[in-house]
C-alpha cells in the first residue's frame, strides 16, 4: 500500500516538473505548423474582385472538369466542397492542397485545387485534362481520409522519396479508375511544354508514359495490380517491370 502511494507520488511530481516542458513542445509545434500554414495561405488568397477574365475562365473550365471526373469516377468525396483557385508557374499546371488553419480552428477540412490558367492556352487536350483531374482528385481523397495529426504530419514531409510515392500513388489511382489512356496523354503533352531542364525530374516524380502503358497492361491481367503497388510503390520503370511479373 505505502510503496504504491509512493510510486503515485513519484509520477505526480514527474508530471508536475514534465507537464510544462512536454505542453510547451506541443504548443510550439501546433503554432509552428500553424503560423507556417497561415502564411502561404495569406500569400494565395486572393480576392475574386482582383481575377483577370483569364483566371475566372481557368477556374470556371477546371470547377467543370472538377465535377464531370468527380461525379463519374470519385463517388467517395462527391460530397466534399472543394475550392479552384489559379497559381502561376512554368513547370506546374495543378495542383492540390489542404487548407489546415480552417481544420486547426474545427472547421471543415478545406481542399483546394489549383490551376495554372496557361495550361488553356496551350491546348492540352480535354481527355489529358481530365485524367490529370483525376490525379488530383487521388490527393483530394487522400486527404479526407487522413485524420488531424496525420494531416499535420504531411505538411513536414517533403523529402524527395515521400513525394514521388506521394504522386506516383495519386497516379496509380487514377489509372486504375480508367485515366491511364488520357494520363499518358497528358505526360506527352507536358513534356512538350516544358523547358529541357524540368523534363528529367518530372519522370522521376510520376508515372511515365513507357510506365503507365505497363501498367495498364499489368491492370488488365490483373485487377487488384493497383492495390498491391500501392503499398511499395515503384519508383523507376526496373521496380515497376519487376513488380508486375
Ligand atoms: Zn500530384
Amino acid at each position: 500500500m505505502r510503496q504504491g502511494s509512493q510510486r503515485r507520488a513519484k509520477r505526480a511530481n514527474y508530471m508536475l516538473r514534465r507537464g510544462p516542458f512536454i505542453g510547451g513542445v506541443l504548443l510550439l509545434f501546433v503554432m509552428s505548423a500553424f503560423s507556417e500554414l497561415a502564411l502561404a495561405e495569406a500569400r494565395q488568397t486572393k480576392l475574386p474582385s482582383d481575377q483577370s477574365a483569364d483566371q475566372k475562365s481557368a477556374i470556371e473550365r477546371t470547377r467543370k472538369l472538377v465535377n464531370e471526373v468527380r461525379g463519374r469516377s470519385y463517388l467517395e468525396i462527391a460530397e466534399a466542397k472543394i475550392k479552384i483557385e489559379t497559381f502561376k508557374s512554368e513547370s506546374n499546371f495543378f495542383k492540390a492542397r489542404f487548407s489546415i488553419t480552417r481544420y486547426l480552428t474545427f472547421r471543415r477540412l478545406q481542399i483546394i485545387i489549383y490551376v495554372n490558367p496557361a495550361v488553356f492556352d496551350r491546348n492540352a487536350p480535354e481527355t489529358a485534362l481530365r485524367a490529370v483531374i483525376a490525379h488530383e482528385l487521388a490527393h483530394a481523397l487522400y486527404y479526407k481520409r487522413k485524420n488531424w495529426f496525420q494531416l499535420l504530419g504531411l505538411v513536414r514531409l517533403t523529402s524527395g522519396k515521400f513525394t514521388r510515392e506521394f504522386e506516383r500513388k495519386a497516379d496509380l489511382m487514377a489509372i486504375s479508375r480508367g485515366y491511364g489512356e488520357g494520363l499518358i496523354e497528358y505526360r506527352r503533352w507536358l513534356y512538350g511544354n516544358l523547358p529541357a531542364d524540368k523534363i528529367d525530374s518530372k519522370r522521376r516524380t510520376y508515372f511515365s508514359p513507357e510506365e503507365i502503358m505497363m501498367l495498364i497492361t499489368g491492370l488488365r491481367e490483373d485487377p487488384d495490380l493497383a492495390n498491391k503497388l500501392m503499398k511499395r510503390v515503384p519508383l523507376d520503370p526496373k521496380q515497376l517491370a519487376a513488380a508486375i511479373k
